[in-house]
């Protein structure tokens, strides 16, 4: 499996993704929203890109999909249930369903809703896992529920799949929200070591270039798996003096949802 991360360079920060077969050059693009960019990146690899896959149905991940399909044919993947919103959608995905790429690539469905009801990741049967998670884990983030999520689902989500994926899980998020994302984590957990050393390393970077976490990494340094963390539950009881004692994971990552909204 070879994997390129496209930069679009847009205000949005979106990356697209082509996820390649090393044996045949057949590719999978996933939200291609620069179409023209995942064009000839396929192209310069001589990659043929024979499937689309929307991560979910907002416009800055789907907005790509006419031109791509015009260029390539190719059909267009998604949720099963986000076909009232992605036009031309041909195939609909369940939890546990296979995109195979070529001959080599077997990339699996999981359902993970909480930034839309209709939102897939999917993680690569590969020795090292690769997680293409769009707008539903950020490096150092999650994404928001306010077009059509659920912070409770999203909780869910996080705990019940993500975190249970292995740490040498590579992380491939649909947007570059690193650096802000890492000043949000240090603002509610100033003693965060981590999370500083990797503010100095990836601030400023090249974009195009951009740093690949892991899971491993993520659980170091993103607050929506620091759930218990005592210094993330003392700053968030300076902010809801009604937090009760020893909360729960599922009342912080509320609180810490809602807090980030107005950050
Ligand atoms: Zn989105």
């Amino acid at each position: 499996m070879i994997v390129k991360q496209i930069w679009t360079g847009n205000s949005g920060r979106n990356f697209n993704y082509l996820v390649a077969c090393a044996e045949t050059g057949e590719a999978l693009a996933i939200d291609p929203l620069d179409h023209e960019k995942c064009l000839r990146a396929a192209k310069a690899e001589g990659w043929n890109i024979t499937q689309i896959l929307n991560t979910h149905e907002h416009r800055d991940h789907t907005g790509g999909n006419g031109p791509m399909v015009q260029e390539t044919g190719a059909p267009i993947i998604a949720h099963k249930n986000a076909k009232a919103r992605i036009a031309e959608m041909s195939r609909g995905l369940s939890a546990g369903d296979i995109v195979k790429v070529g001959k080599t690539v077997e990339l699996e469905a999981l359902d993970t809703p909480g930034h839309t009801m209709s939102h897939v990741c999917l993680l690569s049967h590969t020795d090292k896992p690769a997680l293409f998670c769009g707008d539903t884990l950020f490096n150092a983030g999650a994404g928001n529920c306010h077009n059509g999520g659920h912070p409770a689902e999203l909780y869910k989500t996080f705990s019940e799949q993500l975190a249970k994926l292995p740490d040498s899980t590579s992380i491939y998020p649909g947007h570059d929200y690193i650096e802000n994302n890492l000043r949000f984590t240090l603002n509610r957990e100033p003693d965060n070591k981590r999370a500083k050393e990797m503010l100095d390393r990836v601030g400023g970077q090249d974009p195009g270039k951009a740093y690949v976490s892991t899971l491993g990494v993520e659980r170091e340094i993103n607050t929506f798996f620091r759930l218990s963390s005592p210094s993330v539950i003392a700053t968030l009881r300076a902010a809801f003096p009604d937090l009760p004692d020893n909360p729960d994971e599922r009342t912080v990552f509320l609180k810490l949802r809602e807090l980030r909204n107005s950050w």
